[in-house]
């Protein structure tokens, strides 16, 4: 009879064994299932702005946690470029961090590979989780592509026991996988639609280009109260080229011309095809006096030696620049008027190049 108790021991232990089992599995599928739910919100994004709302404010409710936050490694500056075309600047989005490069943010990214679960302090996580008051523990989630370290999702709780490196973290992997895969076509996107900022010609940055650059470029001198100088450099006589050589040869010299101007001016300037045969060079940080000098250089190069058209023979171009100048007042809040009238200032002053006889930088008029 001992025996059969003991059976009877034995089975409803084993029957407890397999209902916990049981159990786990139905909380592992629901897990499952509720992790795939969030995947599919990520990959349903179709936007780089809708993703990044989906990666931080989406997960936080989802996972219903006090805060997550998103570091994004960017440093061809896509993304960012991606969401100022997009209306939606980063600093629009409270829990995102773009950053240049993704050392010295917080220790666990030298080697993060896997979902880091654990403590959350202060000196560690403050970097990449600014707005964290209240969090005692953290997963943070890598975002990789081919092994290289791209960014993080941080998830915060205030619950210290919410994420401990006693728990699993295949779900929270396999949701990085996901998100990783979103960012990677997210920047991609990015990339085509920085093609459209692109001059087929020239291979120089259109005028689409310049407009978001002379924003960004102005808010900086704005900050940092310095100045912006901008030239516009118009070819002269330009319709005579095509009409004694045709189009073909007139490509031929814009294509020339924009490499003569390019191998003057510096990386840190921004250099665009304006129009048809006008280039703008923005000098960022630049006194009106030296930018003269560098115009002058530019006027000089275009007409140092003739160019060399597709028939044999070859033809002296000139080019004239105009000059202006301006330091955003640090309460000017309308950049894009201030832009316009950078540009149309320039502009004028190019017209005057061209009345006193072309071939010749004019600074505009004080
Ligand atoms: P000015 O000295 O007053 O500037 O005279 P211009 O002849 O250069 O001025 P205008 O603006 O009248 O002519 C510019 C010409 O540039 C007209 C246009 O057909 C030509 N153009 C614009 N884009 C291109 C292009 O991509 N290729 C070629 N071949 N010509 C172009
Ligand atoms: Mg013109
Ligand atoms: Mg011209």
């Amino acid at each position: 009879m001992a025996n059969i108790e003991e059976l009877t021991e034995e089975l409803e232990a084993t029957n407890r064994k397999l209902e916990a089992m049981t159990a786990a599995v139905a909380s592992n599928d629901e897990k499952m299932r509720r992790t795939h739910r969030r995947e599919l919100r990520l990959l349903q994004a179709d936007t780089l702005d809708s993703l990044i709302y989906a990666m931080t404010e989406g997960l936080r409710v989802s996972y219903g946690l006090e805060y997550v936050s998103l570091v994004l490694c960017d440093p061809d500056h896509d993304v960012r470029h991606l969401l100022i075309a997009n209306g939606t600047p980063a600093e629009d989005f409270d829990s995102l961090l773009i950053v240049e490069s993704m050392t010295g943010l917080a220790p666990q990214y030298i080697s993060l590979q896997r979902p880091w679960l654990g403590a959350f302090t202060h000196c560690d996580h403050q970097l990449i989780c600014p707005r964290a008051d209240e969090a005692e523990s953290i997963a943070m989630i890598p975002l990789t592509y081919r092994q290289k370290l791209l960014g993080s999702i941080n998830l915060c709780s205030a619950d210290p026991d919410r994420f401990t490196r006693a728990h699993a973290t295949d779900f929270l992997a396999h949701l990085g996988v996901i998100a990783s895969f979103c960012v990677e076509n997210a920047v991609n996107r990015a990339r085509l639609l920085r093609s459209g900022f692109t001059d087929v010609l020239t291979g120089w940055h259109n005028r689409r280009y310049l407009s978001v650059r002379l924003s960004e470029e102005l808010a900086r001198a704005r900050r940092d109260g310095s100045r912006l100088v901008c030239l516009m450099l118009d070819i002269d006589h330009f319709k005579r080229v095509n009409d004694n050589w045709g189009h073909a040869a007139g490509d031929v010299v814009l294509r020339e011309i924009a490499q003569r101007i390019e191998s003057q001016v510096r990386a840190s300037d921004v250099a665009a095809r304006y129009g048809g045969e006008e280039f703008v060079v923005l000098l960022p940080g630049t006194e009106v006096g030296s930018a003269m000098l560098l115009a002058e250089r530019i006027r000089t190069a275009v007409s140092a030696k003739p160019v060399d058209l597709p028939n044999g023979d070859s033809v002296t171009i000139t080019a004239s620049i105009g000059i202006s100048e301006v330091h955003p007042a640090p309460q000017a809040i309308d950049l894009k008027t201030v832009g316009d009238a950078l540009i149309a200032r320039a502009d004028v002053a190019l017209y005057a190049a061209k009345s006193a006889g072309r071939d010749r930088v004019v600074v505009e008029a004080a």
